[in-house]
C-alpha cells in the first residue's frame, strides 16, 4: 500500500526572489495509511504553510507532493481541484471563524455533499449520519441550528463532520483544539482518533502543544524556521528528544500538560527572523551546544535507529569522536 501522503523537498518562498522569505525549506516526510503524524513547532515555523501547500490553498515553489502514490500537480483548478478535495480535507483552528455563524448546520454540511455528487434525496440522511458520527446526536437536535447557537466544541464537531463529508483519505488538522476550552480538548482529540480508526483516515495533526501531539500521534515531526529538524516515533521524540530545539521546546512546555504557549517562548526574544537566518544550522544562534562547525552548512538528518532522525551534528560520528577526544584530554 503506498503512503497516503509523501512530500519531498517541499519548498515555499514568499515574496520576490531577492527579498524572498523561505517559509518552508525543502521539507520531506510521509504519512502512512491510518497514521497520525504530529507536526510541532513555534508559531511562524511553517506548520500551517505546509498544511496549506498540501491542501492546495498555496502552490509550492518547489518539491513534490504524492497522494496515494500519485504525483499531485503544483497547480490545480476547477474539476481537478474538486476531485482533489475528495481526498484531502482541512480542519481549522478556530471553529468560530471557519463556520459562517448564520448558516444552519444542514446548509454547512449539505454543500460538500452536493459538490461531491450525493443525490438530493439522500442528503438529509447522510447529514444525520455525519452528525451522529461526530457525537452530535440525535441529529434532529442540531441539524437546524445555526452555528452561533452552538458551543465551541459543538462547532468544531461540525467542522470535523464537514471534513468527513467528502470521505477523505487525509485530514490536515491545523491546531484543531487550541481555540477550545481545555476541558473539552480531550473529547475532541478522542473523537478524531476514533474517526481515524473507523474511517481508515490518515492525519496531519498540527499543534504547538507537545503533550497533545504525543497523545494524538504515531510519529512526530519538529519544524524550526521552516526546516524539519527532528522526526520519529512520537514517544521517542517527546520523551527522548535528540535535537537541541526539541529539547528546548520540551523544557519550555508548562507542566503538567496545560499546553505550550508559543508566545512564552517568543518572549525570550529569540524567535528567528526568517530573513536573517545563519547559513549553517538555523538553530545555531539559540543553541546551547553550538560550535564553529555548526556554521559550515545545513546539517543533514542523522539516523538514530527506529526511524528517528535529527538534523544536528552532535549526532555526527566525527563530531562525537572529536568531542570525546577533547573531553578526555582536558
Ligand atoms: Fe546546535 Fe550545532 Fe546541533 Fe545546530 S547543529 S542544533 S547549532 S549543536
Ligand atoms: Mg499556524
Amino acid at each position: 500500500v503506498p503512503n497516503t501522503l509523501e512530500i519531498v523537498n517541499l519548498r515555499k518562498v514568499f515574496g520576490s526572489k531577492a527579498g524572498g522569505v523561505v517559509a518552508v525549506n525543502d521539507v520531506s516526510f510521509s504519512i502512512a495509511r491510518g497514521e497520525v503524524l504530529g507536526l510541532v513547532g513555534e508559531s511562524g515555523s511553517g506548520k500551517s504553510t505546509i498544511a496549506r501547500l498540501i491542501a492546495h490553498l498555496y502552490s509550492p515553489t518547489g518539491g513534490q507532493i504524492h497522494l496515494s502514490g500519485q504525483p499531485v500537480p503544483h497547480k490545480l483548478g476547477g474539476a481537478a481541484l474538486r476531485k482533489f478535495r475528495r481526498h484531502v480535507q482541512m480542519i481549522f483552528q478556530d471553529p468560530y471563524a471557519s463556520l459562517n455563524p448564520l448558516h444552519p448546520v444542514r446548509y454547512t454540511l449539505s454543500r460538500p455533499l452536493k459538490i461531491h455528487g450525493l443525490a438530493e434525496k439522500n442528503i438529509d440522511a447522510q447529514i444525520g449520519s455525519l452528525l451522529e458520527r461526530v457525537g452530535l446526536a440525535p441529529a434532529s437536535t442540531y441539524i437546524n441550528k445555526r452555528s452561533f447557537e452552538l458551543s465551541g466544541g459543538q462547532r468544531q464537531r461540525v467542522g470535523i463532520a464537514r471534513a468527513l463529508a467528502a470521505s477523505p483519505d487525509l485530514i490536515l488538522a491545523d491546531e484543531p483544539t487550541s481555540a477550545l476550552d481545555v476541558s473539552i480538548r480531550l473529547d475532541v482529540m478522542n473523537l478524531m482518533l476514533d474517526l481515524k480508526d473507523q474511517e481508515g483516515l490518515s492525519m496531519l495533526f498540527i499543534t504547538h502543544d507537545l503533550a497533545g501531539a504525543r497523545y494524538m500521534s504515531d510519529r512526530i515531526a519538529v519544524l524550526y524556521a521552516g526546516t524539519l529538524v527532528e522526526i520519529g516515533p512520537a514517544i521517542e521524540v517527546i520523551d527522548r528528544p535528540q535535537h537541541p530545539y526539541t529539547q528546548l521546546l520540551k523544557s519550555a512546555a508548562p507542566k503538567p500538560d496545560a499546553g505550550l504557549v508559543p508566545e512564552e517562548i517568543a518572549a525570550r526574544g529569540e524567535v528567528p527572523d526568517l530573513k536573517t537566518l545563519p547559513p549553517g544550522c538555523p538553530f545555531e544562534p539559540r543553541c546551547p551546544h553550538a560550535m564553529s562547525e555548526c556554521k559550515d552548512g545545513l546539517p543533514k538528518m542523522y539516523g538514530l535507529g527506529n526511524g528517528h532522525t535529527a538534523r544536528c551534528i552532535l549526532h555526527d560520528p566525527a563530531i562525537v569522536a572529536k568531542r570525546s577526544a577533547v573531553g578526555a584530554g582536558s
